[in-house]
């Protein structure tokens, strides 16, 4: 080779090396967890989010704050991808993670800045996670009644805004939504729903036992209740058919005009007829119904809902049993579906269809109420949660104390672990524990209380017992507390996924020396 040089990037590529690269990722990622810090935990402030449209979310769950908030930085972006991995696996602990992972870069800055190599740190994060995994997984408790079960959903809404609604009365909603699809097949999380309807108070959230639609009667002369009903759920337009484009005749004589009409009267009539035969009381089309076969299908005393959202078409057609058709004239038998009861109920100048006791699987609906449009949306993230969280609790392993307790019990187990380490490594594990203490820290921080008081209390009280000290918040103010009496826990699954996550993503972020950007 001689002294030529060789250009792989473009001119207008950007490249940082080096400690640059690693020092820009590092605040990158510190700012993204600095900006959720301050909704960590049941006093923690809102965000109020504004879109590029105008568009405004009042929010205090981190992975909306995270998603909603345009990070264009690629090392802050993983830490945007850190609380979407705990979203999705877990549904909670978003802020947890963020903040955890922001903290373990800022310990590992320190390091870095004492000439601790990357490589280093990132063995010694592995090993302190695989002590905290441990840790946590010693302090669960698996053996859940739905008085435990209650306070895990109200710990993962407390600090939500839930309108005029307490947390405990959703969180029994919460338990009793949770034990409808528990079967034999483990938790089915997909058959509960939760169903949005503004107007009216939060306090008239409740609770069906089945699907709820936004869909509206078609015609004002059919029935708005059918018991026992037998369901078609069709992906049809009831109209003309436009068979070609346009198609004309010219009509000679008045006996064909008649005939025209005719025909097109028995082919909108052949709707009503066909599913009037299949024996069908009600049915759902995620198309449009047109004026006249919406008549005949009256006529026939058939309840018929038009425009049907596809996903809740879905959910109708899994609880009743009904295989969606797309041709009424050849539907048969096998494909009709049962429910116990199907009515229309009025909300405000609305009306919702209720598709009660579906005859093949349990299905349940949270319709949520609130006077605006964004009680019921923060309502709808906090029931998620909710939800997500009493799944986690049964199906991976337990319940966990909240309030810090555990993230204080995991901090001393790898602080005490750290002294068994050999060479620097040793410093990583000691700064992995330091970073722990941030969540509880915070926790003391927004609850009011002096941070580094708050954490001294918390390590004592922690040493006879661990996992029975945690920052307890009731009314305005936080104290030291038992966290098991309080009723605060939290699903060991979300503790996991955090330190999972976290370490993933600050060791990926530390090991990165090149930035390479294409403009
Ligand atoms: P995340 O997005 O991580 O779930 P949250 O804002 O929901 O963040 O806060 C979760 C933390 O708040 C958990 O550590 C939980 O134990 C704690 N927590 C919940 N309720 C209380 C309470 N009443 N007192 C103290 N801590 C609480
Ligand atoms: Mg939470």
């Amino acid at each position: 080779m001689g002294g030529r040089p060789v250009f792989v990037l473009s001119d207008d590529a950007e490249r940082t090396q080096g400690e640059d690269a690693q020092s820009s990722n590092i605040a990158a990622g510190k700012a993204v967890s600095e900006a959720v810090r301050t909704t960590l935990g049941p006093r923690g402030m809102d965000k109020m989010l504004v879109s590029d449209t105008g568009d405004v979310t009042i929010t205090n769950d981190g992975a909306t704050i995270l998603d909603t908030m345009d990070i264009e930085h690629p090392a802050a972006q993983m830490l945007v991808e850190v609380a979407d991995a705990q979203e999705e696996e877990v549904g909670d602990g978003t802020t947890t993670a963020a903040v955890l992972a922001g903290e373990l870069l800022s310990k590992a800055e320190r390091l870095l800045d004492d000439d601790v190599h990357p490589t280093t740190i990132v063995e010694g994060y592995a090993e302190a996670r695989d002590i905290a995994l441990d840790a946590v997984d010693d302090l669960a408790d698996a053996d859940l009644d739905d008085d435990l079960l209650e306070q895990v959903a109200e710990t993962s809404m407390t600090g939500k805004g839930t309108g005029d609604v307490t947390t405990e009365t959703l969180a029994d909603l919460v338990v009793r939504a949770i034990g409808h699809v528990d079967g034999e097949d483990g938790i089915a999380r997909d058959d509960v729903r939760v169903h949005t309807q503004a107007g009216g108070s939060s306090s008239a959230t409740e609770l069906v036992e089945g699907v709820v639609s936004d869909a509206e009667p078609v015609h004002e002369n059919m029935p708005r209740r059918v018991e026992h009903a037998t369901v078609a759920v069709v992906d049809e337009a009831f109209g003309v058919r436009e068979t070609e484009i346009d198609a004309e005749y010219s009509v000679e004589s008045v006996d064909q005009l008649t005939a025209a009409m005719d025909a097109e009267e028995s082919e909108l009539r052949a709707y009503a007829d066909a599913l009037a035969d299949a024996g069908v009381d009600v049915v759902f089309s995620t198309d449009s119904i047109d004026d006249r076969p919406a008549g005949f299908l009256a006529a026939e005393g058939i309840l018929a809902f038009e425009d049907v959202d596809d996903d809740e078409a879905r959910a109708i057609a899994s609880a009743t049993g009904a295989t969606r058709t797309s041709k009424v004239e050849d539907l048969e038998d096998a494909e009709l579906g049962g429910a116990d009861a199907i009515r229309a109920r009025t909300f405000g100048d609305e009306d919702l269809a209720f598709v009660e006791g579906g005859s093949a699987a349990e299905a349940v609906t949270v319709l949520v109420r609130g006077g605006t449009e964004h009680v019921t949306d923060e309502l709808e993230r906090a029931l998620a949660d909710s939800l997500d969280v009493v799944t986690a609790a049964l199906e991976s392993g337990g319940v966990v104390p909240g309030g810090g307790a555990t993230e204080i019990a995991v901090a001393d187990r790898v602080r005490e672990a750290a002294a068994g380490v050999e060479g620097r490594q040793q410093l990583a594990v000691e700064a992995f524990a330091d970073a722990v203490d941030v969540l509880p820290r915070t926790l003391a921080e927004n609850t009011g209380m002096d941070p580094i008081d708050g954490l001294v209390d918390l390590r004592t009280g922690n040493e006879d017992e661990p996992g029975r000290a945690a920052i307890v918040a009731s009314g305005e103010h936080g104290e030291i507390g038992d966290p098991v009496e309080a009723g605060i826990l939290d699903p060991a699954a979300v503790k996991r996924e955090a330190v999972e996550s976290a370490t993933e993503a600050a060791t990926m972020i530390a090991r990165i020396d090149d930035v390479i950007s294409a403009e």
